[in-house]
């Protein structure tokens, strides 16, 4: 029987790997909790995931798609989703324009752009109650990681600033066409209570990245540029990796700094 990838040719530069085992498409499904409504897959692809997702009664689906040769493929096959169906680039997308109300996010994602797409998720993060996806094995174990890991870093800080994260299984090359080069995971993102982190936001980001980017110096090294030379309070945390620090601590510390902020550097 021919697949549905001898009709849309797996294309790379679209990081297209299409799933081609439905029991593992059916439990990425069955991850999304019951209480959504309104649900946005990104990069449908052939519509394996869509297929499923369209079964649930309980839930309004929504898709963007990329790729202008899968587009016709799933108008034909789902009709049902047509309507609901965009052409363009989720990193793109207007999302408070397409949408009033909340919706979760889920789909089998694009591996070359995965955090792209997380950081969009974070930007609108007040509508996105829930994330389910599917990702790089290494990306989805650094995402779920606690503090004092190695690969504990910055979007492990930047989303568990907001999301309680799971990861979900651990998904084998060979269940795509083409299996890519690396093992995937499905991961679940579940938006905690916290509306406001208890500091300056941008700051935190900014503390978080700087430190990680060069995480095998202590965070008072590589905070310098930041803060300047100017005489600086102690603080244990200061002679600490920034693998070291959880969500709550680079709140104390981004409070700590902050008085010391160089305006021009923000
Ligand atoms: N869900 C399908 C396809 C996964 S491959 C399956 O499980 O088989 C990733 C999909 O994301 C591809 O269809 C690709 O065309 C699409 N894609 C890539 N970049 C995108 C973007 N920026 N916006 C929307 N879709 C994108």
């Amino acid at each position: 029987m021919p697949y549905r990838s001898d009709y849309v040719r797996p294309k790379k530069s679209l990081g297209q790997h299409f799933l081609r085992d439905k029991s593992v498409a059916r439990r990425i499904v069955d991850s999304l909790s019951d209480n959504q409504k309104t649900v946005l897959e990104i990069g449908p692809g052939t519509g394996v995931l869509t297929e499923y997702l369209l079964e649930r009664p309980d839930i309004n689906l929504y898709a963007i798609e990329i790729d202008r040769d899968s587009v016709p493929y799933l108008q034909q096959h789902f009709p049902l989703l047509t309507s609901h169906l965009i052409e363009g680039d989720f990193l793109q997308l207007d999302l408070d324009k397409l949408f009033q109300e909340p919706f979760a996010v889920i789909g089998n994602f694009p591996y070359n752009i995965s955090s792209q797409i997380f950081f969009k998720v974070l930007e609108y993060r007040n509508q996105i109650p829930e994330l389910v996806g599917m990702i790089q094995k290494e990306v989805a174990e650094r995402i779920a990681e606690k503090p004092g890991s190695k690969t504990y870093g910055i979007l492990s800080v930047l989303i568990q600033a907001f999301y309680d994260v799971e990861y979900l299984f651990t998904v084998h090359e060979n269940v795509f066409v083409p299996p890519p080069k690396v093992k995937s995971a499905a991961i679940r993102f579940t938006r905690n209570d916290v509306q406001q982190l208890d500091c300056d936001e941008k700051l935190f980001t900014r503390a978080v990245k700087t430190t990680f980017n060069q995480r095998r110096k202590t965070i008072r090294n590589s905070l310098k540029p930041l803060v300047g030379n100017d005489a600086i309070a102690a603080h244990p945390f200061l002679d600490l990796r920034p693998e070291r620090l959880s969500v709550a601590d680079f709140v104390e510390l981004t409070n700590f700094v902050e008085p010391y902020v160089k305006k021009q550097a923000l």
